[in-house]
């Protein structure tokens, strides 16, 4: 029972902010989740914790997103312990350095590029046979509205996440096409509370109440996210109640692409 009742779902850099908010919420929800990250010792304590709550609906493992022989290993293992796949959810995700075009690097670039977006890219392809078999699948691409409008400073990450935007279509119709039953949707989030943000708590010198504010500021709603309002998007388009949803785009923004 539940809204995800009887679904078995992978999130990526599942340690994070962001990610532990989804894997409670899809997990309280009904889903199996299996929770990965290269933070190993973060994805554990907080499959220990759901499964308190919810014996056997979580599992952890050790994976970096960037690394394609992981990503195999990683989708096997999922497929045993939870008995199949038919949510992906790629979050994991890097903001890279707050600079200026003339300061910044090819090896930021490179970093942004591999974790942000080849991760998706490995992801969809090594995943998509599972997703097809378990008869409706939902990939959920973590964009951001950084995809979707520009600000200086942060070239790379605006690039990557542009990259996730459209990719996630081209997936999309893709599916669509093969007529597999697998859907592919955007999140785009605004600020949300997470260690994301910690350079901008940094550039507030360390008062991350200062930090927060100061971001809030272009935010018609007055406030940045909680994890919350990003992971009820999540159950959305993980539940069949988005069934009609595929190569959509969604901004959880408090207003600011309005
Ligand atoms: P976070 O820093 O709390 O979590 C990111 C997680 O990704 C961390 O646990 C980290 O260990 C993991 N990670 C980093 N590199 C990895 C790799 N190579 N392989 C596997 N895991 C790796 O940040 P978050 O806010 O939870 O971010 C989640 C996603 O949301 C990211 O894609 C981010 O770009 C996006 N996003 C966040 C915000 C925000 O303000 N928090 C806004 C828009 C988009």
């Amino acid at each position: 029972s539940g809204r995800v009742g009887g679904k078995a779902a992978l999130i990526t850099g599942a340690a994070g902010g962001l990610g532990q908010a989804m894997a409670r919420m899809l997990a309280r929800e009904g889903a199996k989740v299996t929770l990965t990250d290269v933070d190993l010792a973060g994805v554990r304590a907080l499959a220990r914790a759901i499964n308190a709550d919810h014996p056997g609906a979580a599992f952890a493992f050790s994976h970096d997103v960037t690394d394609e022989a992981e990503w195999v290993s990683v989708i096997d293992q999922a497929v045993d312990a939870m008995g199949g796949l038919s949510i992906l959810i790629n979050n994991a995700g890097i903001g890279g350095d707050l600079v200026w075009s003339e300061q910044d690097t090819l090896r930021n670039w490179r970093r942004v590029q591999a974790v942000n977006v080849e991760s998706i890219m490995l992801g969809c392809k090594h995943a998509m046979p599972h997703l097809r078999t378990s008869g409706a699948g939902s990939i959920i691409n973590i964009s951001s509205v950084a995809g979707l409008a520009a600000a200086p400073g942060m070239g790379a990450y605006n690039a990557t996440k542009a990259a996730v935007w459209m990719y996630t279509k081209t997936i999309a119709l893709e599916a669509a096409k093969g007529g597999w039953n697998v859907r592919c949707n955007s999140i785009h989030p605004v600020f949300i509370k997470t260690p994301i943000l910690d350079p901008f708590v940094a550039l507030a010198g360390g008062d991350e109440k200062v930090a927060h504010e100061k971001l809030a500021r272009g935010i018609p709603l007055k406030r940045i996210g909680e994890p919350d309002d990003v992971a009820y998007c999540v159950l959305y388009l993980a539940s069949d109640e988005s069934k009609f949803v595929t190569g959509a785009e969604f901004k959880i923004d408090g207003g600011m692409l309005a």
